[in-house]
């Protein structure tokens, strides 16, 4: 976490015990990582797909940091759960599939996430989407706890790496709480022992 000492903040929610990344640092860093993708998919017309909910508030802002925007660039969701409550990961990563029902064949997918953990999640969903015949899948994550990883799976493009704490915030939630959080903290224990 010292790595990310300039990144800290004071003023918080009382459930927070450490703001890690504040919402300045998460703009900064979005607007560079949005001229990439816009670079790395100017012919490629992509498919962004957001993994709801916890997705929802990146990818808002990601969306609108690709510029310029390649042509033929469109955007669906789909509904991805590994988690239910608990704070450590489930066996159940389920995809219910896109919530626009937009085809994935033929199209180049960047599957936009909010937090890798195992991995697990990610790699479910990219081979469902090269199974439905997408012609390639890249990855985006703002958050990436690289040490707990249990598959192989790397981002092609990620935010920060995360410390291998429960973090809320910025999408992200706990039992559906604190979504709304524009910086991404640390729990504080007692929150959810
Ligand atoms: P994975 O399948 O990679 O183990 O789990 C990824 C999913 O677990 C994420 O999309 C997210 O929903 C949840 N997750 C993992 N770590 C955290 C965390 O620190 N905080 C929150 N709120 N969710 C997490
Ligand atoms: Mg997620
Ligand atoms: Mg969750």
């Amino acid at each position: 976490r010292q790595l990310h000492s300039h990144t800290r903040a004071r003023a918080h929610h009382k459930d927070i015990q450490e703001v890690i990344f504040t919402a300045d640092a998460i703009k900064e860093r979005i607007k560079v990582m949005g001229r990439t993708i816009a670079e790395d998919f100017e012919e490629k017309e992509p498919l962004i797909i957001g993994t709801l909910n916890g997705a929802f508030v990146f990818m808002a802002d990601l969306v609108r940091s690709i510029e310029p925007l390649p042509t033929g660039l469109t955007m669906d969701f789909l509904r991805a759960s590994s988690y239910t409550g608990s704070t450590t990961t489930g066996q159940d990563a389920v995809s219910l599939g896109m919530v626009s029902k937009t085809s994935v064949r033929g199209r180049h997918i960047l599957l936009v996430e909010d937090i890798i953990d195992t991995g697990k999640t990610l790699q479910e969903l990219c081979g469902r989407l090269r199974a439905q015949g997408a012609a390639s899948v890249a990855v985006i994550a703002l958050l990436d706890k690289a040490a707990r990883r249990t598959v192989d799976l790397t981002p092609d493009y990620r935010g920060f790496e995360c410390p291998d704490e429960f973090v809320v915030g910025y999408g992200l939630d706990f039992n559906e709480l604190y979504r709304s959080l524009p910086y991404v903290g640390v729990l504080k224990p007692e929150c959810y022992l």
